[in-house]
């Protein structure tokens, strides 16, 4: 091999703060804390808390490859967390705190973590968790002082910063060492650790900042309205700091009149989110007649978009919503630009391709299989099972021997994302379903996705979701469950009519059935195992 000639540069996380602290040092970032507080700050001197943080981290006896946890929001704590673990070495693993308290323990303990970072909100789920959760040595509460705590080890996160001084400079690691882990949560099972390194946070990095991924550059004013204890906040807060982006931390307060503040106030021109998030923030502005002028662009994704959020915002508000795919083995997977083909398109051309979940992002590579592990057609109609790689994409969990998530290939191992999709020879991919949710009629598949995005176009139809239940006939009906706005009573033909039109006649669900709410598992997706047992003994009206 004749080498090529070029500087052996690692690829680290902290050249994006020190990149940031350097070119955007007065770029704001505003965070609001779980108090309410208010903090204006700036890449600067997140920067410079970081290094004052890690070297406090250090003098606790941290070392590279130690796991370190956070239970937080989104503040500029978390934020100056995110890379002051990274930065020396250490592994920021992020906590989701609406798992269950088991779990959170489980994870804790399998994780080996030696310190951990909590909101003063989540100080009862740590008092509660704290005598199983044997590595842990330290708890650090995100607050200006120590509240009242039963906890052991506890200390100030601001006395911490206060009495350290800061690292004089990163040191140089391998990028190929861990930096982040985040525990999937499966419904089933024990949570799975995906272990990103810091040459695979900075390669999608890159590619979020690209035009055809979620385009973030310095121009912008970002609302993070996703959490960054999941998937890492989908990159965002390593993309801000590549970009030198204005970054807007909401905090807990996720309601759609905290969000619209947010983004009147600061000139919010991007955000991102799961689709509930915004569902509620169109009714709000709808509700009170508000308008949104500054913002320009919403990437929606971790679940299914229905295409009526897309032609509200773009219609009545005029912001493009790019629907992305992705999953915490791989952060962004997919992303919604049209190609100049699709642009050429007419108008409902270009809905459709909106629709669905995105195109091919170069970096993640996709392929579509069926059960016998033939490659399926790129034909935009033929289901598979979705297999992803890339240099971003999981290879193995954490601590973890048995893997059955990944399919064997000559070139190098698949992941098996677990969810059925189409794929058109532009690389558009539409989500069919998880594998384990899509109804199964008669031997023949309905998306229980599509069938939820038909019927919140209905009128008075806020959430809604569809289950596939046991059928005499058929093997599996769909049973459409709906939340309705308040006041209303379930017109179940007018809510059929709506869904009519957009799928073949024998996907209509056999029941509709209004419900007060629809339960979402930790990470915001519908709960249909426990739907499906909660109606498990339904009894169909035909
Ligand atoms: P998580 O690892 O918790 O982020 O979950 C990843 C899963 O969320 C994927 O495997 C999909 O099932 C689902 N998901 C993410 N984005 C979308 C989307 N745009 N449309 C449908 N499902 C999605």
């Amino acid at each position: 091999m004749l080498r090529g000639l070029n500087m052996d540069r690692q690829l680290l996380i902290s050249s994006l703060i020190d990149y940031a602290g350097r070119n955007h040092s007065s770029t704001e970032i505003v965070a609001t804390d779980s108090s309410g507080l208010v903090h204006r700050t700036n890449w600067a001197e997140i920067r410079s808390r970081s290094m004052r943080l890690s070297s406090a981290l250090l003098q606790q006896g941290i070392r590279p490859g130690d796991r370190v946890a956070t239970i937080a929001w989104n503040d500029h704590r978390h934020l100056e967390l995110y890379y002051s673990i990274t930065g020396i070495g250490s592994v920021l693993h992020t906590i989701n705190p609406r798992l269950r308290e088991q779990q959170i323990a489980w994870i804790l303990n399998h994780a080996e973590d030696q310190i951990v970072f909590i909101d003063p909100d989540f100080l009862p789920l740590a008092e509660a968790v704290a005598t199983e959760a044997l590595s842990v040595r330290q708890w650090v509460v995100l607050a200006e002082e120590l509240p009242a705590t039963s906890l052991e080890n506890a200390v100030a996160y601001e006395d911490l910063i206060a009495g350290s001084n800061p690292l004089q400079e990163w040191p140089l690691l391998d990028e190929w060492s861990a930096a982040t882990l985040c525990y999937t949560s499966g419904t089933t099972g024990n949570p799975k650790g995906v272990m990103q390194s810091h040459r695979s946070i900075v390669l999608q990095t890159w590619a979020t900042c690209t035009g055809d991924g979620h385009d973030v550059n310095s121009s912008q004013s970002i609302l993070l309205a996703v959490p960054m204890f999941h998937v890492n906040g989908w990159a965002i807060p390593f993309a801000a700091a590549m970009a030198g982006s204005k970054l807007v931390l909401p905090g807990p307060d996720l309601s759609p009149e905290a969000l619209v503040q947010h983004i009147n106030t600061e000139n919010v021109t991007f955000s991102a989110g799961v689709p509930t998030i915004w569902l509620s923030v169109v009714q709000h502005l709808q509700d009170t007649d508000t308008d949104v002028p500054s913002l320009k662009r919403l990437a929606v994704g971790g679940s299914a978009a229905p295409r009526s959020l897309m032609d509200t915002l773009e219609d009545d508000y005029g912001v493009f919503v790019s629907h992305v795919w992705g999953m915490t083995e791989m952060t962004q997977g997919s992303a919604g630009r049209f190609t100049h083909r699709v642009q050429g398109l007419g108008r409902e051309e270009q809905r459709r391709r909106q629709a669905m979940a995105g195109r091919e992002l170069y970096g993640v590579e996709l392929r579509l299989i069926d059960g016998d592990g033939q490659e399926v057609a790129r034909d935009g109609a033929t289901p598979g099972e979705l297999l992803a790689r890339g240099p971003w994409v999981a290879a193995n969990y954490f601590n973890l021997e048995d893997d059955s998530t990944h399919l064997p290939a000559e070139d190098g191992p698949w992941l098996r994302t677990g969810d059925v999709a189409t794929m058109d020879n532009e690389g558009y991919i539409s989500i069919v379903d998880r594998a384990k949710d899509v109804i199964k009629s008669g031997g023949e598949w309905i998306s229980s996705i599509e069938l939820e995005n038909a019927a919140v176009g209905a009128p008075g139809v806020v959430e809604a979701a569809a289950v596939g239940l046991p059928h005499d006939q058929w093997g599996e009906r769909p049973l459409l469950l709906v939340v309705l706005e308040s006041g209303r009573t379930l017109d179940r033909d007018e809510v059929l009519d709506a869904i009519r039109p957009h799928v073949a006649s024998w996907w209509l669900p056999n029941d509709v059935v209004a419900v007060p709410e629809i339960p979402h598992t930790g990470t915001g997706k519908i709960d249909k195992k426990l739907l499906r047992d909660q109606f498990a003994d339904f009894e169909w009206s035909q």
